[in-house]
């Protein structure tokens, strides 16, 4: 079984994801950690962002696996925490909308989903990388609900605006690029989640997934 959770920064993706996975007995795959990945090898290495070639080659060279947990592993060690750094937030949107890291990226992805069932996360989980999921949803929130719990999460409740606004600019460059842009599939349900718990959508989804009504 494929489940396909797509949406925008900070959506709750991951925290959804994760859970849904665990409820159902899948793995779950965290694509925008692939992403991730590559973007903080390229700060490692001095290749700039902007340089798609350079971008692709560590995307194809890099050993991506995940571990036990779902977390990322880049040639063989812990990608977290650094893969969250703000040089990062601030830099993977370039990296991924390069074509030609996403062709590198994309099998890789697919190569994870055939060892076992999935619960992915990502931009476009449902839209390309797998089209016939079982179940797709996408997960939105405004993006004051998003900042807010992002700035918590990290215990900053004061760079809230800040985070806010890295949000909106990593949406907009994700949704505006001309490979495989963050869109909802026509066919993929959308879930608001403003004022809902991580419980309750993963309440919503796990009945829908198992035959309920929403
Ligand atoms: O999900 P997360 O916020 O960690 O993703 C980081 C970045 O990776 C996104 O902003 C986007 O640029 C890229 N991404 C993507 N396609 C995916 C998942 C993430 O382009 N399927």
């Amino acid at each position: 079984m494929i489940i396909a959770i797509d949406g925008p920064a900070a959506a709750g993706k991951s925290t959804i994801a994760r859970r849904l996975a665990a409820e159902l007995g899948l793995a779950f795959l965290d694509t925008g950690a692939m992403y991730r990945a590559v973007a903080w090898a390229a700060l490692d290495r001095d290749v700039p962002p902007s340089d798609a070639a350079g971008c692709a080659r560590l995307a194809r060279d890099l050993d991506l696996d995940f571990d036990a947990a779902g977390r990322i592993l880049i040639d063989g060690k812990p990608g977290e925490p650094g893969i969250r750094s703000a040089e990062v937030d601030a830099c993977v949107s370039q990296v991924s909308a390069h074509p030609e890291v996403r062709r590198a990226i994309v099998p890789k992805q697919r190569e994870v989903a055939q060892r076992r069932g999935v619960v992915a996360e990502g931009r476009d989980i449902g839209t390309v990388v797998f089209p016939s999921a079982d179940f797709k949803f996408f997960l939105v929130a405004s993006a004051e609900e998003r900042a807010r719990r992002r700035a918590a999460q990290i215990g900053r409740p004061q760079e809230q605006a800040a985070i806010e606004a890295a949000l909106r600019r990593r949406d907009e460059l994700d949704s505006t690029r001309a490979d495989s842009p963050l869109v909802r599939a026509d066919d993929a349900e959308l879930v608001e989640t403003d004022g809902a718990t991580a419980e309750q959508v993963v309440d919503r989804l796990l009945c829908r997934v198992r035959g309920g009504v929403l």
